[in-house]
């Protein structure tokens, strides 16, 4: 029988962080709904709820040190002491290399890695206390390199540098790190790159899946189900790992 705990999932308002907040619901934990906007974060509300679960949305950005302070303070005060933690909140800003601005730069440095340090540095405290923890980053096989996103390519494998640090340095508390990389996953970051490039999403969707060993595009569930492997009891002894869902090694 799983253990209750209190969970926090970023950018959980849509997409991969709603269908992993709702799978940690699922496995009996209270769910700290994160987004930009407290709205934002209704639908995720409404299907948690639907399934019996408990949760409350919360609006902040997780780039700004004061909203992370606020949201983690909010969560331990109406859900009890957040022991898991899923950054997932992101964001893109393609462009090539020679078009990128400092400002495309940033905002992709500020939301994926800031971000993660920020939550898991004031998640961190109270697992600490709780000698319990489980952190779950969501890296990309983008991570590997891929044209047009210099900046999230390097967000995302600076991710996999974090979590293997945060590995070594909770361990002792029984706070294991992990993160996931997925290939291509249908939500509403996939459609937008769609539309950017000005390919029909059936299109698009059909071209990625012929790469996919598997034959079929990445659902929000599939990341889901790792992120609530590395959250469960079960996965003490699994820390600092890449787990890359992409349908074959590397999407
Ligand atoms: P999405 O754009 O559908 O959802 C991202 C969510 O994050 C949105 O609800 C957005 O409002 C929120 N968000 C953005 N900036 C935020 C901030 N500063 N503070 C709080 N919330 C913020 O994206 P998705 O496809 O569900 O992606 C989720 C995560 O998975 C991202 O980290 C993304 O980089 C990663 N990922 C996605 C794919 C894919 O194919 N979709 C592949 C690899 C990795």
């Amino acid at each position: 029988m799983t253990e209750t705990r209190t969970a926090i999932v970023t950018g959980s308002g849509r997409g991969i962080g709603a269908a992993v907040a709702l799978r940690l619901a699922k496995d009996g934990h209270k769910v700290a709904v994160i987004d930009l906007r407290e709205e934002d974060t209704t639908a995720t509300i409404e299907a948690i709820n639907a399934a019996g679960g408990q949760a409350i949305g919360i609006g902040a950005d997780v780039s700004n040190s004061d909203d992370v302070a606020a949201a983690v303070a909010r969560v331990t005060e109406e859900l009890g002491a957040p022991t898991i933690l899923v950054n997932n909140a992101g964001i893109l800003r393609d462009n090539l290399l020679f078009k990128m601005s400092d400002g495309d730069w940033d905002a992709v440095m500020n939301v994926h890695l800031r971000g993660s340090f920020l939550m898991s540095r004031a998640v961190q405290a109270h697992q600490v206390e709780q000698k319990w923890g489980r952190i779950v980053n969501l890296s990309s096989t983008s991570a590997l390199g891929n044209r047009g996103q210099a900046n999230y390519a390097a967000a995302k494998a600076g991710l996999q540098g974090f979590t293997k640090t945060l590995a070594i340095e909770l361990g002792r508390y029984n706070v294991t790190a992990n993160a996931i990389a997925p290939g291509f996953i249908e939500t509403d970051m996939t459609r937008a790159t769609a539309e950017r490039v000005g390919v029909p999403f059936e299109d698009f969707i059909a071209h990625a899946v012929s790469e996919i060993p598997v034959g079929r595009s990445g659902k929000p569930e599939d990341i889901a189900a790792a992120a609530s492997f590395f959250a469960s009891e079960e996965a003490s002894f699994v820390s600092g790992q890449v787990l890359y869902v992409a349908g074959g090694p590397k999407g």
